[in-house]
């Protein structure tokens, strides 16, 4: 697993490149998004911590995953509110909420407003090559 402090972090798309391989350089840093049901942790269950697959850092809890049903990770909260960074996205002709990684700004996927009522209604809709499990 990668793991970046600000001092080591790579700065350049040239260095992404090196320590990503090319899956996860398009998705992290060219914002793509992998196939619906094609990704190792849709439905994954073990209990565990999504690390950002870029730089490392802790970002979801095992505890607060749920199928969706709709191809990809989903979690209804980050591992702490300020792992996480939340951006306007409107392209690709939809009007969205993109999801970053508050430590090295690389993409994530995208938040919506139809998650479990029970735990807040939000949906963090997540690549799972953006992802790195640590199990428990
Ligand atoms: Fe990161």
């Amino acid at each position: 697993m990668n793991k970046f402090t600000k001092e080591n972090m790579p700065k350049t798309e040239e260095e992404w490149k090196k320590v990503l391989t090319p899956e996860q350089y398009e998705v992290l840093r060219g914002k793509g998004t992998e196939r619906a049901f094609t990704g190792i942790y849709d439905k994954e269950t073990s209990p565990g911590i999504y690390h950002c697959a870029a730089c490392g850092a802790e970002l979801f809890d095992s505890k607060a995953k749920y199928d969706s049903g709709c191809g990809w990770p989903a979690f209804f909260a980050a591992a702490a509110g300020d792992r996480v960074k939340f951006h306007d996205d409107t392209s690709h002709g939809m009007s969205r909420i993109e999801v970053t990684c508050a430590n090295c700004g690389s993409h994530l996927g995208h938040i919506f407003d139809d998650g479990p009522a029970e735990h807040g209604g939000k949906r963090f809709c997540i690549n799972s090559v953006s992802l790195d499990l640590e199990k428990k």
